[in-house]
């Protein structure tokens, strides 16, 4: 095992807390230059604000160390050659595209977490462009079907990229765990075969399984959204009881290849 990927939420922090000790551990991981890249599904702040969230909790890492959505989706489209998008995200994640060019006959329609911006004009746009561009590619993303916000549920991205993936027959790109695509794409960015890397998260379906499935092993972490029922809903390589834990049980990451 040569590399690690490390969710955010629940692994190195909770709420707006730094969990105890995971700052020694990403100190250690780049002081061993041990390949790392810091993986998280979150959108509503662009990559700039995250990494200067961490960087307020003393972690001291490059914007290069952290993969969203929306920078995997830009990388996506870097590898593809794909050149010019229409973007249907909120502001907060435009900011990531700003090397990227709109187009009206665009190579790829990306779809976002639009919330109460979406309209029926606004998604009917989106297949518009993605019908009448036969060639253009579907990228979500993520594909979270809902989430909490104050005391109702409101509909995510996922709803959304499913109705226009139904109506154009397209596939989807998804970027976001726990999609391959996503996987794949930190894999690449850090120059390793999924073989060569384990995932650590607090999510046993998201961060461990999802990554089992495209062949990266997968640690969970006891801190977070960890419910001890997760040790029977999957099987993760290793159980960390914190990230904290990282350099300590570094041998058993090494063991675990054979
Ligand atoms: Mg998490």
């Amino acid at each position: 095992m040569h590399g690690v990927l490390i969710d955010l939420d629940g692994v190195i922090y909770q709420n707006d807390s730094l969990i105890a000790g995971a700052d020694r551990s990403v100190r250690w991981l780049q002081h061993n230059s041990i390949p790392h890249l810091f993986v998280t599904n979150t959108t509503s702040k662009p990559r700039a604000a995250l990494v200067e969230k961490l960087n307020s909790m003393g972690l001291g890492i490059t914007p290069d160390s952290l993969l969203t959505p929306p920078s995997a989706a830009v990388a996506y489209l870097k590898q593809k050659g794909l050149k010019s998008i229409a973007l249907f995200a909120p502001s907060a994640t435009c900011s990531d595209f700003a090397d990227v060019s709109e187009s009206a006959a665009p190579e790829a329609v990306v779809i976002g977490d639009l919330a109460e911006e979406w309209s029926f004009d606004t998604l009917n746009r989106a297949f518009n462009l993605l019908i009448n561009n036969p060639q253009a590619e579907l990228i979500a993303l993520g594909m979270s079907r809902y989430y909490r916000s104050g005391d109702m549920l409101k509909l995510d991205v996922g709803p959304f990229a499913a109705a226009l993936a139904f109506a154009t027959e397209k596939e989807p790109v998804v970027m976001g765990k726990p999609s391959p695509a996503f996987f794949q794409q930190a894999a690449d960015l850090l120059g390793l075969k999924p073989v060569d890397l384990c995932m650590i998260g607090d999510d046993i379906k998201a961060d461990v399984t999802g990554a089992q499935v495209c062949g990266i092993k997968g640690a969970l972490v006891k801190t977070g959204k960890f419910r001890p029922e997760d040790l029977v809903r999957g099987r993760p390589d290793i159980v960390l009881d914190s990230f904290a834990d990282l350099p300590d049980a570094w041998e058993r990451f090494q063991a675990s290849d054979s």
